[in-house]
């Protein structure tokens, strides 16, 4: 029997899919569901696969033809980019603070 309590949305390919929490579980499902889903639709789960948006498990009938960088892979990266340009930023402002600080230090013991 399909289970029905692990289906939620993946963001990463925009519908619902079946999660498990491991890959065994979603190796178990393919190893004694394959057959009855072959023969209500066609074609049957034939691997599993991490998915990082759901952080789980899914499975599919597509081979695995090459890694493609996914969609949430894609939104990290940008934001991993974002996080690391403002801390540079900061860092500069904070050793321009510095300088400007030091120099009306000088100024003040001129006068
Ligand atoms: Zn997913």
């Amino acid at each position: 029997m399909k289970p029905t309590k692990n289906r939620f949305f993946c963001a990463e390919c925009g519908r619902t899919k079946m999660v498990f929490e491991t890959e065994k579980k979603a190796a178990n499902f393919i190893k004694f569901n394959s057959a009855a889903i072959e023969e209500q639709t066609g074609y049957s789960p034939k691997r599993t696969y991490f998915c990082i948006a759901c952080n789980g498990w899914h499975v599919t009938h597509l081979h695995d033809f090459f890694h493609v960088q996914s969609k949430t892979e894609e939104v990290l990266y940008l934001f991993y980019k974002e996080k690391e340009q403002k801390t540079l930023a900061k860092t500069e402002r904070k050793l321009l603070r510095k300088k400007n600080s030091a120099k009306k230090y000088e100024t003040k013991k001129l006068i």
